[in-house]
């Protein structure tokens, strides 16, 4: 299998669909899409809560613009966000909505048939547009009818394992067909990863399955930093038992958190935002309430949990705005929220840092872009704002699509790169023949599962030396004793096995950056709380970690952030 294109964008979600159409729009026809997953089942899919954008549709929301969502994103982010990155993020959100509107995306809609809004954690006005609670689907067929207008290429069930680099510039990828397990090679005169987050580093996710980090692990190895790893987003209302998420649309709605005082603990936290706090406040809320004795199921199996009540908001408005929340809970708790409140406990669920790159998606390797939950441009800093994700795949992956564009113009590949991509095929196949032939005993399946623990439980959301020291001790232990895994199914077809204990070494080495960067940042900041330096020092850390990997593991180093208009202050709400 040889796949040539001038751009090749892998992955097949929002911010791949994104740049894929801004590519071709810019003027390259020759564009494909190479996705691990059939495009619409991508990720993406299972967003639900909005998108957020000054449109100012909302009653409450007429004075609205976009240097106030700019505000909010840099303060939400506790000022590690870069603020020229995130004024670009605010203020192409409307024209980006307004386009995706005029494609036909089905968003929810006021009397006068504007974009509904509804309001969210940590803004100053409710300016998140959505589709009930299935936003990121309605999105994804949005964008994806656009490819298929365009008749961009996709090959689905194609998973990248490698990237080749010839002269310090990317040039291709070598790639492996799931169903018929055969290993190719990809050539492109510039390439966009586009692969999601890495929430499965850790247990209790919200996250799918395939959200494993290999992307980032990639451009790890390909040495492109990694930027501000340490930022894990809990968000504070996973289902209890499923870790399946109860959007932020439910309090955006009304919806009220109560402890087992029947408190709306929330006033103790955040007095003026209550239950609309930002992500990393309320989530710590919640676990808070849950250690100090004040939640439900106090040491049962599955831990803890607090009430999320909607009871007050009626059937018609949950049906009309929480249609699939009910769903959910109907089927995977036997609960409905109509009559009985919903149990929920905070649950990793979003990746702020990633593949560090410039607003134009451009990494420091030549000819690689990244955009979407993989990178990190950086708009969400130490806290990502909910409804400002679908919005950051949509914006920088609309303009890392134009920058490439005009990069294969200018700079297209020149001469053979057969001989480069035959040898990292063959490194590839080397590998897996390792794995096959390993005389260990190490199952993939386990060491993940411990790895997921070890993240949860050391590099979690309560922090401290001693733990996240554990925490790193125990990744490297478990890198070790990768070298012993045995992959049993030789097969090739739909060889899940071989799969994953190959997405695993880039876990391990992804859960090392994480944890190695929260254990330097000797400060709380945003979603990275710890107990032994518990204030902000923005003298000494007020600047971006970047993760370089090396034969020996991690090293880091830092970076500046960029302040344009907004100084750091105490974090209020
Ligand atoms: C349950 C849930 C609800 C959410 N709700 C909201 C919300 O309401 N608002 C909001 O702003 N954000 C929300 N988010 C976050 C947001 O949905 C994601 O951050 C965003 O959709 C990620 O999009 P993406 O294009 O970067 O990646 P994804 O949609 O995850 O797509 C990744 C793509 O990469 C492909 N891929 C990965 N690795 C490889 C590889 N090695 N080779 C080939 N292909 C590969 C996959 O097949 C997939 O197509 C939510 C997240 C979750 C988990």
């Amino acid at each position: 299998m040889k796949i040539k294109h001038r751009v090749a964008i892998v992955g097949g979600g929002l911010a791949g669909l994104r740049a894929a159409i801004a590519a071709y729009d810019g003027g390259v026809q020759d564009v494909a899409i190479i996705s691990q997953l059939p495009p619409v089942r991508s990720h993406s899919v299972a967003a639900a809560g909005g998108i957020n954008g000054s449109l100012a549709n909302h009653p409450d929301g007429r004075d609205d613009n976009w240097e106030k969502h700019a505000f909010d994103t840099i303060k939400g982010s506790d000022y590690l966000a870069d603020q020229d990155a995130a004024e670009v993020l605010a203020r192409e959100a409307v024209p980006v909505i307004v386009e995706t509107e005029h494609w036909g995306c089905p968003f929810s809609r006021n009397e006068d048939g504007t974009i509904a809004q509804r309001p969210f954690g940590g803004a100053g006005f409710p300016r998140t547009c959505y589709a009930a609670d299935k936003t990121g689907h309605a999105l994804l067929h949005t964008l994806y009818q656009q490819v298929v207008k365009r008749g961009i290429k996709v090959y689905t069930e194609h998973l990248v394992l490698t990237l080749a680099v010839a002269d310090g510039r990317a040039v291709g990828a070598v790639v492996m067909d799931i169903v018929s397990g055969e290993v190719g090679t990809v050539e492109a005169d510039a390439l966009l990863f586009a692969t999601g987050g890495a929430g499965k580093i850790y247990a209790h996710s919200t996250n799918n399955l395939l959200n494993t980090g290999l992307g980032m692990a990639i451009a790890y190895w390909a040495g492109v930093p990694l930027k501000d790893m340490e930022f894990i987003q809990f968000h504070p209302t996973g289902l209890w038992g499923t870790n399946i998420l109860m959007t932020e649309g439910c309090r955006g709605e009304g919806g009220y958190l109560v402890n087992n005082q029947g408190e709306r603990f929330m006033a103790r936290y955040a007095p003026k935002a209550m239950e609309l706090g930002p992500r990393d406040i309320v989530a710590r809320s919640i676990l808070t309430e849950i250690l100090e004795g004040r939640g439900f199921n106090q040491g049962g199996p599955g831990g803890g949990y607090v009430h999320l009540d909607l009871r007050h908001l009626g059937e018609a408005k949950i049906n009309e705005r929480l249609p699939e929340v009910r769903e959910i809970c109907k089927n995977f708790a036997g609960i409905d929220p109509v009559y009985q409140p919903i149990p929920v406990q905070p649950s990793q669920h979003y990746t702020m840092g990633g593949i560090s790159t410039d607003i134009n998606g451009a990494t420091v390797l030549k000819g690689l872009y990244a955009a979407g939950e993989c990178a990190c441009v950086s708009v969400h800093g130490a806290n990502r704002l909910g409804g400002n994700s679908l919005l950051d795949t949509i914006v920088f992956g609309k303009l890392a699509g134009q920058h490439m564009a005009r990069f294969v113009a200018e700079q297209p590949l020149q001469g053979s790169v057969d001989k480069l991509l035959e040898e990292k095929k063959a490194e590839v196949e080397r590998r897996f023949r390792e794995l096959f032939d390993n005389p260990g005993t190490e199952r993939e399946s386990a060491l993940r599962v411990e790895l997921q623990q070890n993240m949860f439980h050391n590099v979690g959301i309560f922090r401290q030396a001693d733990t996240l020291e554990a925490g790193l001790a125990k990744v490297r232990e478990l890198r070790e004793r990768y070298r012993n895994v045995k992959v049993h199914h030789t097969g090739r077809i739909y060889n899940m096995e071989l799969i994953r204990a190959y997405e695993l070494r880039g876990m391990l080495d992804v859960a090392e950056a994480i944890a190695a960067g929260a254990l330097a940042r000797k400060e709380s900041r945003g979603s990275h709380a710890r107990r032994d330096y518990p204030e902000r020092d923005d003298q000494n850390f007020l600047k971006h970690t970047l993760a370089f990997h090396t034969p020996e593991g991690v090293r880091l180093d830092y970076s500046p952030v960029t302040i344009t208009r907004f100084q750091p202050q105490a974090r209020k709400y």
